[in-house]
């Protein structure tokens, strides 16, 4: 593969300081490609491309934003097969996943937040006979947006289509772990007529590139979506600029079966929860919480369902498990499973990387579906997101114990409830500190709908009118009525 470069006001370029990073892919171990290692200088340049496109774009009509955003859905459309590979490719994900839900939800991400920059959001509020108020939402100016590396087109548009719709132009920074399809989301913007300077991407570490776009004092709010501690770093580094923030970051979500639950439904919808994406999705359910009554036959059809998923080379169609995204990271999950046996869990299935791999793969990063049981709420395994193919069965006796555990960690992103009785949801649903609960379902995101994480999870929500907010500024102006004193 090419060497990627940055996109800043339009042209693709190399790092001013002339240093690269390797691109490993993770299905293989060997080396990809390699892509910028960026710097302040290479900031600052995107910075100035940005700004110089603010005062056009913010002011254009949403009409034309909107027409812009179409068209890049439109770009990212007629390439889903080629992003859906290189995804795949740099992720290690499997491109059935890749083809049906990261780029199709890439496309829908820009498409959403096209119809958004439509809408005239001033708001009239008259103040008796005395004032008539109107609050204006204004673009904040450049921001920056920076994004990991599960879901990496997929989460990179959902931060890029409110800013522009907005009229905020943007530097925006994609994890070093997975370049690829932003690098060639950059290009395709270029060519799909996207005014020099609204979109600038620039590669690198967080380290390096992210924290000189956090510490940017031209740029006034940031975007951030990743792990807790990168988020709390992040905010340490912004408060004291009075940076607007956008944290969404990590989960260890509860995914509660009860008794009365349709557990056909949730044994094939808690499979997924569990390993989607080698459980390297924040919303994923990593501690399933079930009923003692039917602890056992919940724990081995998770076992059964675990130990039949086909682990294997994520570009082949029948793929459900792929690699993990670097060796750290499966060498980090491996390190967990360890301590969960430690603390006195029981490894049902899993536990190791897999050994019948096609040959390509030797050198993957590949780890088994892994079931563990046996292990309270307080132990690390059951408190600490472990971000991969490994999910915990626990039992609970009653409603009021399972919440308790469900709400026993200090994360709070999203929740499942499985059950038949519609008070026993609304209970459970209103006691569970999350940003989000699923009942019945899970992972069924409607784009308008309010999303992000309380306790470690995060600070503020993104989607709909929250992510429009977020990338504005209201302004009201007060216009008295009449004669005033
Ligand atoms: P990280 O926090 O390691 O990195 C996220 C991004 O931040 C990357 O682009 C990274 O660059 C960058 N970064 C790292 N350090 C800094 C810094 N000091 N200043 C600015 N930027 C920085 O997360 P991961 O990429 O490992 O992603 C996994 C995490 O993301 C999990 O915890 C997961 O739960 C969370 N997540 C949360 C979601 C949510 O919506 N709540 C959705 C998806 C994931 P680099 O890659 O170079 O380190």
């Amino acid at each position: 593969m090419d060497d990627l470069r940055n996109t800043i006001n339009g042209c693709q370029v190399d790092p001013i300081n002339g240093r690269w990073l390797d691109n490993i892919e993770p299905a293989t171990g060997e080396l990809l490609g390699r892509l910028p290692d960026s710097d302040g200088d290479d900031v600052q340049l995107a910075f100035e491309a940005a700004s110089a496109a603010f005062e056009g774009w913010s002011s254009s009509d949403g009409t034309v934003r909107s027409g812009h955003l179409h068209r890049l859905a439109d770009a990212v459309e007629a390439h889903l097969e080629e992003l859906a590979r290189l995804e795949s490719i740099d992720n290690g994900k499997p491109i059935a996943l890749a083809r049906s839900v990261d780029i199709p939800r890439a496309v829908a991400n820009l498409r959403f937040f096209a119809e958004a920059a439509l809408a005239d959001r001033t708001e009239e509020f008259i103040t008796g006979e005395r004032a008539r108020n109107l609050v204006h939402r204004d673009p904040v100016g450049v921001v920056g947006l920076i994004s990991p590396w599960n879901l990496p087109l997929y989460l990179l548009t959902w931060k890029i289509g409110p800013a522009l719709a907005a009229g905020n132009t943007a530097v925006a920074k994609p994890s070093e772990l997975t370049p690829v399809t932003a690098a060639r989301l950059g290009e395709l913007s270029v060519e799909a007529g996207l005014p020099p300077g609204v979109l600038n991407i620039v590669h690198g570490h967080g380290a390096g590139a992210g924290e000189a776009i956090v510490g940017h004092p031209g740029i006034p709010a940031i975007s951030f979506t990743g792990g807790t501690v990168t988020g709390s770093r992040i905010a340490a580094q912004a408060g004291p600029c009075f940076k607007k923030l956008s944290l969404e970051l990590g989960g260890k979500n509860p995914n509660i079966i009860f008794d009365d639950a349709d557990l056909e439904a949730a044994l094939v919808t808690s499979l997924r929860s569990s390993f989607a994406n080698q459980g390297q999705i924040c919303l994923c359910g990593s501690r399933i919480l079930v009923h003692t009554s039917i602890q056992e036959r919940v724990v081995d059809a998770i076992v059964e369902g675990a130990r039949g998923l086909r682990v294997g080379d994520p570009l082949e169609d029948k793929t459900q498990q792929g690699a993990l995204v670097s060796s750290d990271h499966r060498d980090k999950v491996h390190a967990c499973v360890q301590r969960a046996k430690d603390e006195g869990g029981h490894v049902q299935c899993g536990g190791q990387p897999p050994t019948a791999l096609p040959d390509r793969c030797a050198g993957g990063f590949f780890y088994e579906p892994t079931v563990i049981t046996g292990l309270s709420m307080e132990t690390k395994t059951n408190q600490e997101e472990i971000f991969g193919p490994v999910v915990t069965i626990t039992p609970f006796d009653t409603e009021e114990e399972a919440i308790a555990m469900a709400n026993a960690t200090d994360y709070g992103l999203s929740a499942t409830v499985w059950t038949t009785s519609e008070d026993r949801a609304r209970r459970v649903s209103n006691a569970i500190d999350a940003g989000t609960v699923w009942v019945n379902c899970w992972l069924l995101r409607d784009l308008r709908v309010p999303f992000g994480g309380v306790k470690h999870s995060g600070v503020g929500r993104e989607g709909g009118e929250e992510a429009m907010h977020f990338f504005t500024e209201a302004k009201t102006v007060c216009t008295a009525q009449g004669t005033t004193t």
